[in-house]
């Protein structure tokens, strides 16, 4: 069978498009990208599905009959986006869906009461670990992983990062030199990210850990304390000794890595997590020590050298006396180095020591002076929430506004909506107005096209309120050109945001390349504001170029891109990236009232 087939490509398509990836970098599926934080039924459904493909993508490396292949994609695909949890359903209910059958329903009902189903693991077995391995790399599908197998017995990426190095791979029917060099960089990527944490699943791994401690007696140190939008481990101090913790490590931990009297690493939900002891009166150094950054920690340590001292985890030592003197505190250190005590978030020696010194540091964002979230879908597209449950939301929030933005009618993927559609949303919005102490705002997350203009006529998006354009696709067009694009979008006078500027998706797709320098000029001029999307896997822009726009003066908007309830949540990830791009309430557009919005973006 020819490779690229139309029937196969297509499914390819599809396939990639799960995975946020299409052939050409061309499309991305924002409802799987966005990841969803699915509350637990959800995630059932969501976990069954992913069972069901991870099938699917096996028995198409096995070269098995392209019916049962498409059996199982197919359910899948349909258990995705099924509104209510299958958990709950019996078999012969779950035969009646759509797309499903008496066999797969049999199977449902198997992973609901076992985890798996018997036939995955079976065809498991009979395929290596690190072939499988092999799917997550961009552009790499279950295809790409046969031919690979059967024609240059690559079983795992060390060994396709061989071929591709030994240019064996262009020689294979289908494949050329830029398929060698698309491998290459996705295997970079993929080495790069992996292993690391979405601050999301950062979080899942610490309320778990915390069960191990008493309250008041740890902290989390690390890149989690600071902020990272990714995380690697997770780094815990406690002054309670080793023989009151160790025990409650264990119980919760999958495998114990190392146990002490000084530190203990554990291994839970498949992430590292080291645990270090320290003696109460030293816990400020220690905790100051373990927070990092490297870089802010050398900065530290030469500070307290000019003065005539040696600073270490366990405290500040004079160098001529040689006596220790130990710190509690983080603060009581600063204030012993002469500084002003640096949040978590500041600390990367970008200039916060410096201003500590000078008693200048700025006064940071908090999550409780926002006021609104300025990036949320409803059912009109893809989210699940409809207006009146979206206001309902916010109000129980706390918020004074949402943005209402779904997605334009050009987007292939999500029902987009045009000019009709938007009519009878903006009459939903203004019933639910009536009776809602959160405004719903009318707005609209417009696609920016490839040749630079919007997926709506100008007409339509001036009678809206708030404007978000986003590049949804053409990921792969060259750093000028993208540019340009999105400085088209930036010109226009009716879009106020720019949505996930830089595309990125934490773990699974780099920023496109794009001159941000020139789109925070123009943001400037233009009064356009750039969004801090929240999604845990996207960050986007990320904490540089925050520092970046804010020291320009130009205005972000965190947006938290809800699909769906549990998504508002994310927007203390957005504040916290804001927080590391240096920004204050004055920089962060939904730290406004809605009055003071409103006129911001007439
Ligand atoms: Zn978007
Ligand atoms: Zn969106």
């Amino acid at each position: 069978m020819d490779l690229y087939n139309t029937h196969d490509s297509q499914d390819r398509i599809r396939k990639m498009e799960k995975k946020c990836i299409s052939p050409e970098g061309s499309r991305i599926c924002e409802t799987d990208c966005r990841g969803g934080i699915p509350g637990a039924m959800e995630r059932t459904n969501q976990q069954i599905a992913e069972k069901l493909n991870l099938m699917a993508e096996l028995l198409e490396i096995r070269g098995e009959n392209v019916f049962k292949v498409r059996a199982f994609s197919r359910a899948a695909d349909t258990i995705e986006r099924y509104g209510s949890p299958l958990a709950s359903l019996d078999e012969q209910s779950l035969a009646s869906i759509p797309d499903i059958g008496k066999n797969i329903a049999r199977k449902i009902r198997e992973m609901v009461e076992t985890g798996t189903f018997q036939e995955l693991e079976e065809v498991k077995s009979g395929i290596p670990d690190s072939l499988i391995e092999l799917l997550r790399l961009e552009g790499v599908g279950p295809k790409t992983v046969s031919t690979l197998w059967k024609k240059l017995s690559v079983q795992s990426i060390d060994d396709l990062e061989r071929e591709a190095r030994n240019h064996r791979i262009r020689a294979l029917r289908g494949f050329g030199e830029k398929k060698e060099e698309s491998f290459l960089k996705a295997i970079t990527v993929y080495r790069e990210q992996s292993g690391r944490m979405t601050r999301f699943e950062a979080d899942e791994v610490v309320d778990r850990v915390r069960s191990a401690f008493t309250p008041g007696t740890y902290e989390i140190a690390g890149s989690y304390r600071r902020g990272k939008s990714t995380v690697g481990d997770i780094d815990v101090v406690t002054t309670e000794p080793a023989y009151v913790v160790n025990p409650r490590l264990r119980t919760i931990a999958d495998e114990v890595i190392d146990e002490g009297e000084k530190r203990t690493s554990v291994r839970l939900g498949g992430k590292r997590v080291d645990v270090r002891f320290s003696r109460p009166q030293q816990f400020g150094s220690m905790l100051l020590y373990l927070t990092g950054s490297k870089a802010f920690n050398i900065r530290l340590r030469e500070i307290a050298i000019s003065k005539g001292y040696k600073l270490n985890e366990y405290g500040i030592e004079d160098r001529s006396t040689g006596l220790l003197t130990e710190y509690q505190s983080e603060e009581e250190l600063f204030t012993f180095l002469s500084l002003d005590p640096v949040v978590p978030e500041l600390r990367e020696d970008w200039g916060e020591v410096e201003r500590a010194r000078a008693r200048s540091l700025p006064v940071l964002v908090r999550e409780e002076e926002i006021r609104g979230d300025l990036h949320v879908h409803s059912s009109w597209s893809d989210g699940r929430l409809n207006i009146a449950e979206l206001a309902g939301a916010g109000e129980q929030l706390g918020y004074d506004y949402l943005v209402c933005s779904d997605h334009s009618a050009t987007l292939g993927i999500a029902h987009g909506l045009d000019e009709i559609a938007l009519n009878k949303q903006a009459h939903e919005i203004e019933l639910a107005n009536r009776s809602s102490s959160c405004r719903i705002i009318r707005g609209i997350e417009v696609d920016i096209m490839a040749d630079g203009t919007l997926g709506l006529p100008n007409r339509v998006l001036a009678d809206l309120e708030i404007v978000i354009a986003s590049v949804h696709s053409g990921f792969s067009q060259e750093r000028d050109i993208m540019t340009r694009r999105i400085l088209s979008a930036i010109e226009n006078e009716h879009v106020n945001i720019i949505g996930h500027p830089t595309g990125r998706i934490l773990g699974r797709r780099q920023p496109y390349a794009i001159d941000m320098d020139r789109i925070i000029e123009r943001a400037k001029d233009t009064g356009t504001a750039l969004e801090c999307n929240a999604s845990p896997y996207r960050l986007d822009i990320d904490d540089v170029h925050i520092r970046q726009a804010v020291l320009s003066g130009v205005k972000i908007a965190i947006g938290t891109d809800t699909h769906d309830q549990s998504e508002f949540r994310t927007m203390k990830y957005g504040v916290t990236t804001c927080r590391r791009g240096w920004a204050t309430s004055s920089d962060v557009l939904n730290t406004r009232s809605l009055k003071d919005l409103m006129e911001l973006v007439s």
